[in-house]
């Protein structure tokens, strides 16, 4: 079985709700395996223009209607979707020249990603249209004048141009956050693999799920649509630093100060730690991880491990480990199963890293591979753009600058000497800022010093070492919960970080007014605002029933020695504040015995809830719990429990409510403050479904 044997096929971008084949012939697109063409892409005659301006008005109206909770369906919908169909997108995979397991990165690694978005939307996200965030800043002493920030969806549409080497991962990855942040996309894949891109945007349109006009798809050239972009867009771009400059300076995009994130080459490293030496688990595990990064989807990745520093003394057995191990990587055919290393994108591109293997090797010498010479297991060495691992040696790296320079994007990295940890950080900052970084040490202070000496440099850095053998993801993959860019050369940009990455499709916006209407915009109680003290408890309301701002304030209670003396025996916690006399005084907090903050807490509960069986179904935690003065023996408190926020489960009969709870003493100070989080019923008595 030799990778896609099958009739080219004619790309089409999804344009305005349609599938718009290009005016033009179309250029052919070739099988990076086998030379013999796949598909003809072209985007001529679309009117680009009127593309962003139908995601604008069609698809942002209809996805900043929905809630982040529904929008986050909507992923989980596709994603499964995705996920059932991924064998038609493994077959068509094999055409870029990667194998199973450089398609699994690609198609799977990208429907988790979004299932990920969908899935923390969900839980980390409340079910309601605008953000919330950080604290209320109370800008006057009565609380008469407040300010809250917001994030609410940019109104425009995110165009995401992409880069050739994961056709699915880089849509995927970059869509999630967008929907969810609820804002449409324009998905504009890399030629050369876009026929991959294509046929998923085919299966996603084909659901029905999204909004019309919330993705859309270019095959081909952007024609003049950053031409078009309006201060709500968003622009991202992955790719050679070279072109993101060139966008970046567009004329529309300055001028109207377009979010641009750029993600480009980068010179990302790996430390062997002076630990690490032959014989160490450490050491053994550096070898795997770079030839691995070395040769997965044949180094075409934008985190792969180009430069290799590794103590002076190390340096031999390092190179000689690294040449066993990549000597052993079955290269052909990727849909050949013994193959370990598939195929370049495409011959252009082989032709590029070997030209840029002969720049790197101004400051370095070939120590493994020959570029020129390609060996094969299977397939033809010369129709299809394969290339064997290339490793150089950088001898003096403090004199060199094409190694610190230059990415060669394929299986090509370089080893360098480094004989002080200072020395070893401060080569990874000639990279000028690089997407990540790892070390390879079980040594606390090598960890500690290279870790803070090449974080400002690097988005991620990942420390490797034998306990972690078996469940490191590894140097090379971002993981949608961990920010993904790098300062500098790798673009400036970031991008994922859990729900970091939704915040980059929203406008952040500092609201002053007075409590009563930041609450009827935020849909957040906050001190000052409105309350409801209508007699029923709130507890026996049904979330069809309740209300923001429905206010219980208990009846107050004293606290006895007695009762802290109790508390401490029945709890094992006699520490000496609340046990002993003379030693709570000496404390500076303290006048004398003082009760538990647990003590009050739990107080507090029995003070506030409604013992019978009701709406509220479960408490399952509170936030932001602070004590603020001490409760001595004698004193009393009393609680006042405030509805905060209500956030309906979709698909679901309960819904989780937020309880600002305040506890104050006799004299009206504050002993404790914290959030209260329930799950309370939709309605009650709860209907049997
Ligand atoms: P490019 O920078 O040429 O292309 C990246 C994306 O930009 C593609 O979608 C490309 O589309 C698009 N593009 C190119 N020119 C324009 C333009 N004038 N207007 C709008 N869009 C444009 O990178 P390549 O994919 O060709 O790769 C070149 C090098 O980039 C690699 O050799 C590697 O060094 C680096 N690279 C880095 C990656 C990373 O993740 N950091 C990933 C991939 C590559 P089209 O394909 O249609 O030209």
């Amino acid at each position: 079985m030799t990778a896609h044997a099958g009739t080219p096929r004619r790309l089409e971008s999804y344009v305005c709700g349609g599938w718009a084949p290009g005016a033009g012939e179309g250029k052919p697109l070739l099988n990076a395996a086998t030379g013999e063409p796949v598909a003809f892409i072209d985007s001529s005659g679309i009117d680009f223009a009127e593309m962003l301006a139908f995601g604008r008005e069609k698809a942002g109206a209809s996805l900043r209607a929905m809630s982040f909770h529904e929008r986050a369906l909507m992923l989980k919908a596709i994603g499964l979707m995705l996920m059932e169909k991924k064998e038609e997108f493994y077959a068509e995979s094999l055409a870029t020249g990667a194998t199973r397991a450089d398609g699994w990165v690609d198609i799977e690694g990208g429907i988790v990603t979004l299932m990920n978005y969908a899935s923390k939307g969900r839980r980390e996200l409340p079910n309601t249209k605008v953000l919330v965030d950080g604290p209320v800043e109370p800008l006057s002493k009565d609380s008469s004048f407040s300010a809250q920030h917001i994030l609410t969806p940019l109104h425009g549409v995110a165009v995401h141009i992409n880069a050739f080497n994961f056709p699915c991962w880089g849509m995927l990855e970059k869509i999630a956050p967008t929907l969810l942040a609820g804002m449409p996309a324009i998905v504009k894949p890399a030629s050369q693999t876009a026929y991959l891109t294509e046929l998923m945007v085919r299966r996603i349109v084909e659901t029905g799920i999204l909004p019309e006009g919330a993705l859309q798809l270019i095959c081909g050239s952007t024609g003049d649509l950053l031409d078009h972009v309006t201060c709500q867009d968003v622009v991202t771009f992955t790719g050679s630093a070279s072109t993101g400059r060139m966008l970046k300076a567009q004329p529309a995009i300055i001028e109207n100060s377009v979010r641009f994130t750029m993600e480009a080459d980068s010179l990302n490293a790996a430390i062997l730690g002076t630990d690490a030496g032959p014989g160490t688990e450490e050491f053994d595990l550096f070898v795997k991880e770079v030839a691995r990064e070395m040769t997965v989807k044949a180094g075409q990745k934008c985190t792969a491990i180009r430069r290799v520093i590794a103590p002076r003394a190390h340096v031999d057995a390092l190179v000689a480990a690294l040449t066993e191990r990549l000597g052993k990587t079955v290269v052909g055919d990727p849909a050949n199963e013994a193959t370990r290393m598939g195929a370049l994108a495409s011959l252009d591109q082989r032709d590029e890293v070997r030209d840029r293997i002969k720049d790197l090797s101004q400051d370095a010498e070939i120590v493994a591979g020959a570029p020129d010479a390609v060996q094969v297991a299977s397939g033809d060495a010369d129709k299809g753009a394969f290339l064997n691992p290339v490793l150089l040696y950088c001898a003096k790296p403090f004199e060199a600058k094409a190694v610190h320079d230059v990415e060669a994007f394929g299986p090509v990295s370089t080893v360098m000497p480094y004989d002080t940890i200072e020395e070893a950080v401060d080569l990874t900052h000639k990279g000028k800022g690089s997407l990540v970084a790892s070390v390879f040490t079980n040594d606390p202070k090598v960890a500690e010093d290279v870790v803070l000496g090449m974080a400002p440099f690097h988005g991620r850095v990942m420390i490797g070492n034998r306990a972690s053998a078996k469940s490191s993801t590894g140097h090379g993959s971002p993981l949608p919960m961990l920010v993904h860019g790098g300062p500098g050369r790798a673009g400036g940009g970031e991008e994922l970080g859990g729900m970091r990455g939704v915040k980059h499709y929203m406008q952040r916006t500092a609201v002053q007014g007075v409590p009563r209407l930041l609450s009827a915009v935020t849909g957040r109680w906050m001190d000052g605002a409105d309350v409801n003290k209508d007699g029923v408890h709130p507890f026996r309301k049904s979330l069809a029933e309740l209300r923001i701002g429905d206010q219980l304030v208990t009846a107050s209670r004293e606290v006895t020695l007695e009762d802290i003396e109790h508390f401490a025996e029945f709890t094992g916690d006699t520490f000496y504040a609340h046990m002993d006399e003379a030693a709570a005084k000496a404390n500076p907090f303290f006048e004398g015995r003082v009760a538990h903050g647990y003590l009050i807490v739990s107080f507090a509960a029995g003070l506030f809830v409604d013992p019978a069986p009701g709406p509220v179904l479960a408490n399952y935690g509170v936030d932001n719990l602070r004590f603020l003065t001490p409760v001595n023996p004698g004193d009393t408190f009393q609680v006042q429990l405030t509805c905060k926020e209500i956030n309906p489960r979709v698909n679901a009969d309960y819904g989780e409510v937020r309880w600002d709870c305040q506890v104050t003493n006799q004299n009206g100070d504050a002993v404790a403050l914290y959030d209260v989080l329930t799950m309370v019923a939709k309605t009650w008595p709860l209907v049997e479904s």
